[in-house]
């Protein structure tokens, strides 16, 4: 059933709101979804609960916009929330869900564990824009593709770490996927 409400959802509950809602520079406005696009957003916030617990909310708008740009999502640290844009089609919303799930989760872990997982990304996704070069993007961007694997029922891991004697960018990735890192670092 197509709604002209946001909706936003917290932790215990769901709530809606009609009004264009501004966070910090990101602002979410309201607009129409539909019955595929809903269950979308819902599997995202299984996926994003269960990827980082201890967030306060999740938001969902039709458009998200930051300074000007309309974006797919975007998490904002200092209120420990997600935004995601129900424009993108719903694989993409998945996905979306599954990048700013890892920066909020990357936020607490610690360093040898990002150093793996630089260290075992390599060059990948190094090339193109400045945007894909800023070594926490190419980390969510590994994250999401990781998951995208496990979304799209691929078998398989991503990539095998080249350090057998080390935890590898596998064992990270696997983890925050299950909520075994959501739950230890909660
Ligand atoms: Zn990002």
């Amino acid at each position: 059933m197509a709604t002209d409400r946001v909706r936003i959802f917290t932790l215990d509950q769901v709530e809606t709101c009609k009004a264009p809602l501004k966070i910090w520079s990101v602002e979410c406005l309201p607009g129409y979804t539909d019955p595929l696009t809903d269950e979308s957003a819902n599997h995202a916030v299984t996926i994003i609960r269960r990827i980082a617990p201890w967030l306060e909310r999740i938001v969902f708008s039709p458009e998200i916009i930051d300074q000007g740009d309309k974006i797919s999502g975007i998490y904002i640290p200092r209120c420990e929330t997600i935004c995601l844009s129900l424009w993108p089609s719903p694989p993409t919303i998945l996905i979306a869900a599954c990048h700013e799930a890892w920066h909020a989760i990357e936020e607490r872990l610690s360093e040898d564990m990002i150093a793996a997982v630089d260290r075992d990304l390599g060059p990948a996704f190094f090339d193109g824009a400045p945007y894909f070069g800023n070594p926490e993007e190419r980390r969510a961007r590994a994250f999401e593709t990781w998951c995208g694997r496990l979304l799209e029922g691929m078998p398989g891991r991503f990539m095998k770490s080249q350090h057998a004697d080390a935890v590898g960018i596998d064992e990270i990735f696997a983890a925050a996927w299950s909520g075994q890192l959501g739950v230890a670092l909660s």
